[in-house]
Order: C-alpha cells, then structure tokens, then sequence
C-alpha cells in the first residue's frame, strides 16, 4: 500500500442515510485508516430536481449521531453555509471543466430518446453499443438546448484498472454509447461532477459500491481528458443484501438510520447489522465503528 491516500464520502440528499451509507463508510473509512490516509465529506447535490435542502439536513444530522467526521469538512462548516465540498455551490467549477473539456475532446447535444435505442435495436436486431449514439448526432451537429443532453466523445478501446478489492478489472469506455456530462434538464451528471470533484480536491481512492464497476472506464478517460495525469484508484465493494440475497435499497424503510436511531436501536447495532450485509460478520452483532474498521484490516 501506499501511504495517505485521500477518499471521500460522497452521499446524494436525494433521501435518508440508510444502512447501504453505512455500509460505505466502513469501507471508506476503513481504507482509508488503512492506508493512513483521510475522508473528504462531499454533498453530491448535482440532480437538482432530486436534491433536497432538508435531506441534506437530515443527513448532516445522522452522521452525528453516528459519531461518522470526515477530515475535512466537519458538518458545521457544511451547515454554515457555501462549502467547496458542496457541488450545487461550485455551478462555476463545473462550467470551467465543461470548457477545458470541450477543447480536449468532441462534445455534443443529443436528441436520441429511448425510441431512438428501440429503433436502433429493431434494425439492427442487438442493442446499441458505443461509442458515439444511435441518431450519430455528434455528425449532425445540433444546437446546444434544453431538453437535449450533451454527451463527451471519449473514444473505444477498454480502460483497465487494478481494483483494490476486485483486483484486475478492465471495460469498455462507451458501453452504451458517449457518456453524457449533462442531462436533459441541464443538470451536469454524476459521473462528470465525481471526476471534476476527485481531481480538485485531490481524491486519489474511490470507494463506492459494485453497482459502479461498468461506469468506471469512462470515469478514468474523462479524469484524463480533462488533464488528470493519474487518474484515481478504485476500491468496489459489496453492495448491502437482504437475508434472502435480494438487494435492499433506500427504499426500504428498515434500512433508514434516523429512524432505526428513533426507534431505540443503537449505531452499534447498525455498524454490526451493516458490514454483516455486506459480508465483514457472519452474523449481526453490535460493533463500534472503530471494530468495523478493523474488519478491513
Ligand atoms: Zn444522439
């Protein structure tokens, strides 16, 4: 391992902290303790439409309960107003990227819509795959406008990486065609505010769930797109199960730390009951964070 690598926890305010969260930060956490490294806590507010000021409240709120501080910043100084680790606060960040981007490489709108895919798929009898979209709007060149998304031209060829919980890993940069950076409601994506975000603030190991793998490969060609020399290393984890092995998500209202905390249960019983999830225990039981992290070692 090398030394002092810098991760982060990067919730969404979309809802409520729940256990797959929890699950995160152990492992955040944990490699990050691992390599003597530190947390960045990030707001990951890109969606507009589906970021909520109260969520965030929320969230803030529950990692203090959970006893869960990030290095930098601590959830006063988010609470206290405009924050670098807050994206809905830095719209210049990204529009600055945007353009270094646009110089870098082809970035286009696009107007192909899920029938588009279908009638691609119908002609064609296979489903689209990348790079580039089945309406070839980067050829018709299209104005730039709202209600079309803008995709970045990032080439063909696979992106491998050494995951350090997968090992070697490898994947198509444009599975399904050019990444988009910024949607039809003109929010800028996840994958191209994750990549802008972990090069400045100088995020070197991402942690995060397996059902990121395939996004991976476009997230490195964009970090180097954009100017990063070395882009980050990843680390997947399991995502959290049921007892019968179905996937739980946020939805779940099981899952939900404030109200698990509400109803008397304590962040002992959380720590155990996720990284039990997600394979660190056998069995659920209660566990301090600090014994979570262990569970990496
Ligand atoms: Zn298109």
């Amino acid at each position: 391992m090398t030394g002092g690598q810098t991760t982060r926890f990067a919730p969404a305010p979309t809802g409520r902290l729940h256990l797959g969260h929890l699950a995160n930060a152990i492992y955040v956490w944990g490699l990050a303790r691992r390599s003597g490294g530190r947390v960045l806590l990030r707001i990951e507010d890109h969606d507009r439409q589906r970021c909520r000021p109260e969520y965030e409240a929320a969230l803030l709120g529950d990692l203090d309960r959970l006893g869960l501080a990030a290095d930098e910043p601590s959830t006063d100084e988010l609470r206290a107003g405009p924050s670098s680790y807050r994206q809905s606060d830095n719209g210049a960040v990204y529009v600055a990227a945007f353009e270094r981007l646009a110089t870098a490489t082809d970035v286009y709108a696009c107007d192909c819509s899920r029938t588009t895919f279908a009638a691609w798929r119908a002609r064609n009898d296979r489903a689209w795959t990348g790079p580039g979209c089945p309406g070839d709007c980067l050829a018709r060149g299209l104005d730039r406008r709202p209600g079309l998304l803008l995709r970045a031209s990032l080439g063909d060829r696979d992106e491998r990486w050494d995951d350090l919980l997968l090992g070697a890993r490898s994947g198509p940069v444009s599975p399904d065609g050019d990444l988009p950076v910024s949607d039809r409601n003109g929010n800028w994506t996840y994958a191209f505010c994750v990549v802008v975000d972990d090069t400045r603030h100088g995020v070197d190991l991402v942690v995060r769930g397996e059902d990121l793998v395939d996004a991976t490969p476009a997230q490195i060609r964009l970090a180097r797109r954009l100017g990063r020399a070395t882009p980050p290393r990843f680390a997947h984890h399991p995502l959290i199960r049921g007892p019968d092995g179905s996937k739980l998500s946020k939805a779940d209202g099981a899952t939900a730390i404030g109200a698990r905390l509400d109803a008397g249960h304590t962040r002992e019983e959380l720590f155990g009951e996720a990284a039990a999830m997600v394979g660190l225990l056998d069995d659920p039981r209660p566990i301090t964070f600090d014994e979570a992290l262990h569970l990496l070692a």
